[in-house]
């Protein structure tokens, strides 16, 4: 962490495609990360797209901050206390491209209703909270549901997966259907981790 500018730099020059910067906020998980002030630093010094996943309660009273602050793409959960419908336009409008993420035990229907106002759904292959766990196998089942959904409604909708994405499990979530792999443990203990990227990439 102290070393965030070097480590951005690191994820430049190995080709990364997105920044993927996680909220929590103590609430709506046990764990707390950073906020507003680090994305502002974040933003400083990188032209990288900047996908910001808030794990945080009531994401509608932060949206258009962290849109403010610099985020792309923003992601919030289905879970949280916030209006979903409500929660897509204030990002939207803030300028920000809005996404919905489910956890684990959250169904892939819970995200149906919403599909054509989203740029991305993100379901989430671990429990929320903290980084370094395996991959939950049956998640996947949920991805290919998703994607035919988006492909039956003719959407060009990303679909991100997000915990224990390694060369192991990356094949697998592919297959079913994720064009975004977000990345962390993997990728930063890689000795060589633009090799490490492109074995994510070819799944
Ligand atoms: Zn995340």
């Amino acid at each position: 962490m102290l070393n965030l500018e070097s480590e951005i730099r690191r994820l430049e020059t190995n080709g990364i495609d997105m920044l993927h910067f996680d909220v929590m906020d103590g609430a709506f998980v046990d764990n707390i990360t950073y906020g507003l002030p680090i994305l502002e630093g974040v933003r400083r010094a990188t032209g990288m797209t900047l996908d910001v996943h808030l794990m945080i309660a009531d994401p509608l009273r932060y949206a258009e901050r962290f849109a403010k602050a610099g985020a792309d793409i923003i992601s919030f959960h289905a879970e949280s206390s916030s209006d979903i419908s409500d929660t897509i336009k204030a990002i939207r409008k803030s300028g920000a491209k809005p996404a919905l993420a489910i956890k684990p035990a959250t169904p892939a229907e819970a995200v149906y209703p919403y599909l054509e106002m989203l740029n991305m759904v993100l379901v989430m292959t671990v429990e929320p909270g903290f980084g370094g766990q395996s991959f939950i196998p049956e998640t996947a089942d949920k991805v290919r549901l998703i994607r035919n959904r988006i492909s039956e409604l003719g959407l060009d909708t990303d679909l991100e997966v997000d915990g224990g994405i390694n060369a192991d499990t990356a094949g697998t979530v592919i297959n079913a259907g994720a064009n975004v792999l977000v990345s962390g443990s993997y990728l930063f203990r890689a000795d060589d981790m633009s090799e490490a990227a492109g074995l994510l990439r070819k799944g």
